[in-house]
């Protein structure tokens, strides 16, 4: 493959956060606000996914549903295979966990390098995360610099895209080119904020058909 989309996998190949259908259907009403937490400088964003993700359950009928309550994009698979059709190969990069986003890609047929934080379903301890401590992209702050990825696939691919939604996708996204840089909800308005240009885009297919 001559080229690489690094992509985000919560809110980018998803509609929703895996975390945030467990903070609304799992979490009390009192429990912290974790994320404002990370925000206010008090905790670090793996502690705050990991404080989320220790509230999931843990019966495979109510992970199963959680799963499908993700709705990655119905055309993802169709739309992978397009992208690698046109040399682009697909790195899945997130600051959420590996458990979940390996168990949606084979439920919808899709094989790619995913960097995150591995994970493991514990009976009262929820969905238990782990440093990536071994990964060349190791990061204590979120488990993954995606930035990193970025940089090391720059080296290797001809052209590199990128696309997220959230915080930990701003600096990753300032590294590629406007026209291989995709955006949607926080992302798109903070590059907005700072007059940096993007390519805005509804669900994951739309990224592909704007690249190839
Ligand atoms: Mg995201």
């Amino acid at each position: 493959m001559e080229n690489v989309l690094i992509s985000d996998f919560d809110g980018t190949i998803t509609r929703r956060d895996f975390y945030s259908l467990v903070q609304d259907a799992y979490m009390p009403e009192s429990a912290p606000d974790y994320l404002e937490l990370c925000r206010a400088g008090r905790l670090s964003h793996f502690d705050a996914m990991a404080s989320y993700f220790a509230f999931t359950p843990t019966d495979d009928a109510a992970l199963h549903a959680l799963l499908s309550a993700t709705e990655p994009d119905p055309d993802f698979q169709t739309a992978v295979a397009k992208l690698r059709a046109a040399s682009w190969d697909l790195i899945i990069v997130s600051a959420g966990s590996c458990w979940y986003i390996d168990k949606i890609l084979a439920a919808s047929g899709v094989t790619a390098v995913v960097h995150s934080n591995p994970g493991h379903i514990e009976i009262g301890r929820g969905l238990v995360i782990k440093k990536p401590t071994s990964s060349p992209f190791f990061s204590a702050e979120v488990g993954i610099d995606k930035a990193a990825v970025v940089r090391d696939a720059a080296k290797r691919f001809k052209q590199v895209a990128f696309a997220g939604d959230g915080p930990p996708d701003v600096e990753p996204a300032l590294l590629v080119r406007p026209h291989l840089r995709f955006a949607r909800d926080f992302l798109a308005h903070e590059l907005q904020r700072r007059g940096e240009k993007f390519r805005s885009f509804e669900r994951w297919a739309d990224i592909v058909r704007g690249i190839v």
